[in-house]
């Protein structure tokens, strides 16, 4: 018998694995951070001799969901102002609140609750872009959770940073910083084309190349961007990227909403990840992204909630179902987006467009033990004929009852383990309070 910290058994076992894979009656052993093997119980229960047990009767066990993009600590600013258009609503509301009140106490503060949300919701990893990523960084890693924390650039001053030197040097000394951590990877994230120039953007990449990291950028969500990037370099959004050299694997493209054909082309050609944000696109009216014409091209697509601002929630399960319904309306296909693909969107997929696919996204031998379970005894959720279904059209975050991040518990009977969620809830009402008198 080898020992192993936990065998977790489940009525049902998803490793999302190259082959789809589903177990039924399946088992995992975990030992330390990793997952050791994954297969039937009989197989399992065999060979290993567990510290902890973990049953799963009437359970699914999947891989935790990867949010690919969102700006982790608006939390704080969920609700502050709605139904406004993009450009007024960033001008005249978020970007105000921002340069009021961001600071590395309420990034602390309001990541704690973010991962709260996420984690709860079955989401293990993040990919953040903002500010004071120290500050975020500490957070997550208390909490126990996983990210990609990309440090925001921007061409104009801001309470943050005066000058684009001034942002760079931040970001620099955060990836050093943070760069070989187990559960934090940093990141370079020049926010856009219209906020980041041409020379911004070549250095941004040169420190993604310098330090062999991640870009994360958002990219043509607005028509009035497309415009604004054809009027001033007479050319399409991705095609000026490209010309600057900018495009690689290393990049996650953000809402990709106004893509030509050709543009589509570079990006598959350039191995360009995409993060579809659509619940934060339809409540903005930014449009559509064309995501079966993207997978079509071989881009490969994962889903992102966006800001808790544009949103509102941090939730996985309702952009897998949001997103699967739109493009089968849209490309009049029932068969179009099928559950399959949106679940390997959320996990697999996920981690790959990070640069993370060696670590999670997946539960497979040496891989993390990033992992969910979740309760299928549910009036929404009996009975069952096809997994993926229950997971993409039916299941909630209040499915969720167990999730565990690097081999560690961090929410057990729904409830979060690693920090205490009244004082977490305590503190957004009382930053709230502030806000609300500024
Ligand atoms: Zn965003």
């Amino acid at each position: 018998m080898i020992n192993v910290d936990y065998i977790i058994y489940a009525d049902y076992v998803l490793p999302m694995d190259e082959s789809l894979t589903v177990i039924k009656d399946g088992a995992i052993a975990v030992k330390g951070t990793r997952v050791l093997k994954v297969g039937t119980s009989q197989d399992i229960s065999r060979y290993y001799a567990p510290e902890v047990v973990i049953n799963g009767k009437q359970k699914v066990v999947f891989p935790g969901l990867i949010n690919t993009h969102t700006h982790a600590a608006m939390v704080y600013f969920r609700g502050i102002a709605d139904d406004q258009p993009l450009k007024e609503w960033l001008e005249n509301h978020i970007w105000p609140a921002e340069n009021r009140w961001l600071s590395p106490e309420f990034i602390s503060d309001a990541i704690e609750l973010a991962c709260l949300e996420m984690l709860k919701g079955g989401i293990t990893t993040y990919n953040d872009m903002y500010f004071y990523e120290d500050a975020a960084a500490e957070a997550t890693k208390r909490v126990g959770m996983r990210a990609a924390l990309g440090a925001g650039i921007l061409d104009f001053p801001t309470k943050f940073a005066r000058t684009v030197d001034e942002y760079f040097e931040n970001a620099e000394s955060f990836i050093r910083d943070w760069k070989g951590d187990s559960l934090i990877t940093p990141c370079v994230a020049p926010h856009a084309l219209y906020t980041c120039g041409p020379e911004t953007l070549k250095r941004a990449k040169r420190v993604a190349d310098k330090y062999d990291i991640p870009i994360h950028i958002h990219l043509s969500e607005t028509k009035w961007e497309v415009e604004e990037i054809k009027s001033m370099y007479a050319m399409m959004p991705v095609e000026y990227l490209d010309s600057l050299g900018f495009l690689d694997e290393k990049v996650l493209a953000v809402h990709c909403v106004w893509v030509t054909d050709r543009e589509m082309e570079v990006l598959a050609e350039r191995k360009v990840g995409v993060s579809h944000c659509i619940e934060s696109n339809l409540k903005l009216a930014s449009g559509i992204a064309p995501v079966v014409e993207m997978l079509k091209a071989g881009i490969k697509v994962a889903f992102g909630t966006d800001g808790a601002a544009s949103n509102n929630d941090l939730n996985i399960f309702s952009e897998m179902s949001t997103a699967a319904k739109l493009e089968k309306t849209l490309s009049e296909d029932p068969t179009a987006l099928d559950a399959k693909t949106a679940f390997l969107m959320a996990t697999r997929w996920g981690a790959e467009v990070l640069g993370l696919g060696k670590i999670t996204g997946s539960i497979e031998e040496g891989k993390s033990a990033d992992l969910v379970m979740a309760d299928l005894n549910k009036p929404h959720l009996v009975p069952m004929y096809n997994i993926y279904s229950h997971i993409v059209y039916a299941m909630r975050p209040s499915d969720v009852e167990m999730v565990m991040v690097d081999g560690k518990v961090v929410v057990n009977d729904g409830e979060l383990t690693t920090g205490d969620e009244s004082e977490i809830l305590q503190k957004a009402m009382d930053w709230a309070e502030k806000i609300r008198g500024m």
